[in-house]
Parts: structure tokens; sequence; C-alpha cells
């Protein structure tokens, strides 16, 4: 049987009408944010008193709705520890950043990051409906000052404009579902005049923190403007209430596909069976998972942290042990802005010039053997090939395998190895003779 999908309702908020309750504005404004508010919901242990009263703290704030999901007995509750932060917070660690991918320095307009060649990842507000212990943007998330800002959304059109190889602007924040639903509507509009602009997509936990805001109003807004995706943010089978399955559903009949990204985190998912039941939980109310992510060097996550090996640890789990469409990739976003990095157990074993030898989920080694005859593919009669290649200086790995360039060299490479250019020997134009078959001398 699988583990049925319900709702919860803290105890306090028992009396509360459920028109009330329902109503995400009632949410919005009854949020907890003081060691006072959260304690009457569930008692706090001394770790999280203290965070909660240090000055300058990331900014704190959950739903009623959210904070129900939380078993109050249990101070391990893994979706108590990721919004209800700890002293642990404050604690430094070897190789902390304050903007560990390097998105200040991919912004050509402020709020736009643009790291990849044809997609833009643009910020469009600084609030979220509740705030995540480990957000990878705490440096800029949370501000009650600022929020969508006019001017700033006018240069962001602006260079989208300017830029024509970008076909997919993907919104976040902050949280892009908190706007206005005038404002949001205003901004994809906008977005949508840009014609070389082709996929939009909204990454927003409000669906998981407060699922009453995706009413059946928002997705027929919503769904004036695709192709338009999204992609929510469970880390937790707890978290997949009957009221998130009933958000998922009101979006994904509005046309609108559904991923989930998740983090890695230390005591909330850190297990592979676990990850296995939330990924399952996932697909039955039609969410994709799509990424894994290993948790960021950000100030303020350094308790959450896990290695690098039980990400893929899961994925071993996962592959071949639950449904394809189950399994996300598990990515570490480098650090000083790398960009995402896919990684994944090892399937191939080893090759020779005729097979190759693979394992599979069951540990079960075979061979594949390589086609002897294979008509290499032709650039040259390919439309594709002509019309469609990356960007010179794009490119990365794939343009060294089907381009011209033959090598990708650190910086400083050329002067490290240039030790005076004192000629080789065999350079001596009256020593060198040419070698091979035909030459008609031998190679002494
Ligand atoms: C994650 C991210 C994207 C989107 O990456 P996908 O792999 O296409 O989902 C785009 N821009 C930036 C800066 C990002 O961090």
């Amino acid at each position: 049987m699988p583990t049925p999908i319900i709702s919860k309702r803290a105890a306090i908020y028992a009396d509360v009408p459920d028109e009330k309750w329902n109503d995400w504005r009632w949410q919005l404004s009854h949020r907890l944010n003081s060691a006072e508010e959260i304690e009457k919901v569930i008692p706090l242990i001394d770790s999280e008193r203290k965070a909660l009263q240090t000055q300058g703290i990331f900014r704190v704030d959950v739903t009623p709705y959210f904070i129900s999901l939380i078993d109050p007995d249990d101070p391990n509750d893994p979706v108590r520890k990721q919004i209800i932060p700890l002293a642990e917070e404050l604690n430094s660690f070897t190789a902390m950043m304050e903007d560990s991918l390097a998105e200040d320095r991919h912004s050509p307009v402020p709020g736009l990051v643009h790291r990849y060649p044809d997609r833009v990842l643009m910020l469009v507000t600084t609030q979220c409906a509740s705030y995540c212990r480990y957000c990878t943007r705490s440096r800029i998330v949370g501000d009650p000052g600022q929020t969508f800002n006019k001017q700033e959304f006018e240069m962001q059109i602006e260079y989208l404009k300017r830029t024509p190889q970008v076909r997919d602007v993907l919104l976040s924040g902050g949280d892009p579902l908190v706007l206005a639903p005038k404002v949001l509507e205003e901004l994809l509009t906008r977005l949508r005049e840009i014609q070389h602009i082709e996929i939009v997509r909204i990454g927003s936990r409000v669906p998981v923190f407060m699922p009453m805001r995706v009413t059946q109003e928002l997705c027929d807004m919503l769904g004036k403007f695709h192709p338009l995706w999204l992609n929510i943010h469970v880390n937790h089978p707890n978290e997949i209430s009957l009221e998130l399955a009933q958000a998922c559903d009101r979006l994904t009949r509005a046309g609108i596909p559904l991923g989930n990204q998740s983090v890695l985190l230390a005591g909330v998912n850190d297990c592979a069976h676990l990850q296995r039941e939330l990924v399952q939980k996932l697909t039955r109310i039609r969410v994709r998972p799509y990424y894994l992510y290993q948790c960021d060097l950000v100030e303020g996550a350094g308790h959450f942290r896990t290695p690098v090996a039980k990400g893929i640890e899961i994925i071993e789990a996962l592959r071949g042990h639950t449904s394809g469409y189950a399994v996300p990739q598990f990515i570490v976003d480098a650090p000083g802005g790398g960009g995402k990095i896919p990684l994944m157990p090892n399937y191939l074993l080893s090759m020779s010039d005729h097979k190759i030898i693979v394992r599979n989920y069951e540990g079960y080694v075979t061979t594949y053997e390589e086609p002897t005859e294979y008509k290499v593919h032709d650039p040259k009669t390919c439309k594709f090939c002509q019309e469609k290649r990356p960007e010179p200086g794009q490119a990365g790995i794939t343009g060294m395998l089907d381009g011209d360039q033959m090598f990708i060299k650190p910086e400083g490479f050329d002067e490290l190895h240039d030790r005076g250019g004192i000629q080789h020997r065999l350079k001596d134009e009256s020593k060198w003779k040419p070698l091979g078959i035909g030459s008609g001398e031998s190679a002494d």
C-alpha cells in the first residue's frame, strides 16, 4: 500500500475557520517569525531559541500551513530543520562563501544572471512565503525593504531584447509566486513580447509552503503564457500533503509541466530509502524529480552539508530500482561560478576498440558489441551541423569533439611552460628525416 497523502493542521489552529485557513492572505499575514510565536506551536530546543534570539540572523518566517507539517514532539523533525534556525547556522566552515556560485559576477544587469549560453536566471523578488535555512541566496533574499523593482526590471527586459541567444528565462528570487498576480502577469506579458524567448520557467516553493496560493485563478493566469514550466522544491516525503497534491493537480491541468528540485541535507533527507519514497511520492502527484543538489558552500548551511558520496549512493539506490521518470540528476553547483555539474555512479567498466563492458544496477556485468560498420555522420550534409552549432567560445567540450579546438588550457599555462624555447636537437633541420611507411628509409 502506498503511504497515504494526508492533510495536517497544528493543534493551535484547530479553531481557525476553513475559509481563513484556506486563504493564502491569512496564511501570509499569520506567518510566525519569533521564538515566542513559534513556541506556541512547537516546544523549542535551546539551540533554536538561541538562533531565533540572535540579531542579524537570516530572516525567519513560516506559514501556519507549513509549520503544521512538523511533529511537535520530534526535535529532529525533517520539516522543522528546514525552516527553524539552529545556533549551528552561525558557525563558519572551510570554503564558506557569501556568493558561492559567483552569480553576482555573471550579472550583466542587476537581478539577471547570464551563466549559460541560451538561458538566464531572473531574480524578480527577494521575498519568499517562508525561508529555507540553507538558502543559496541568503545574501539577497528576505530583505523586507526590497522587492520587485520596476527600474531594474526595465533594464532586465532591455538586456533580454538585445540578447537573442537567450531562449529560456528562469524566474526565481526569492519566490516569483509571492508577487502580486498583476505584477507577475505584467512581467510574463513583457517576456512573451520578446520573440526569441521560447520558454519561461518559474522556480517556486509557494506550492509547498502555501499551496492555497495556487488558486484556480492563478493557474488560469499562468496558463496564458505557455510554454511555461514550473519547478517546485520538496525535500522530504512529509511535505507531500493533500493540499500540495491538489495544488499540483491544478497546475498540471493548466498545462504546466512540474518538476522538483531538492537539496541534499544532512539529517533531513540524506537517506537513499527516504529518497526513493520521496521521488515515488512526487511522481504520484505528477511531479517529475529534476535535480537533487549537493548543498552549496553558503553561509549558514554548514551543518546541512553531506559528503558528495551520499548523492552518488542515492542515485545508485534509485536508478534501476524505480521508474526512470523518478530519478533526478544529482548536481554539484561548482563554486566560483563553474555551474551545474552532474555526478553519478559509474556504469561503464571498461572498453576495447570493439566492445564496452558495462554493469547494471544489480551488479550484472555485460558486454555491448560496437557496430563494425558505421557510416560516420557527415557535418557537411547535415543541416543542424551547418546551422545550429554553439557560438564560438561557448562550445566547450562538445566544441573540442566536433570542431577545430584541440585543447582547453588553464590560466597561465603558456607562461608556466615557456622555459626559454631552446631549440630541441631533433628540430635541427639537417638531422630531420621523415619517418614512416613509404619513406623508403629506416628510422635509425
Ligand atoms: C540553474 C541555473 C540555470 C538553469 O539551469 P538548467 O540546468 O537549465 O536547469 C540557469 N542559469 C543559472 C545561473 C542557474 O544557476
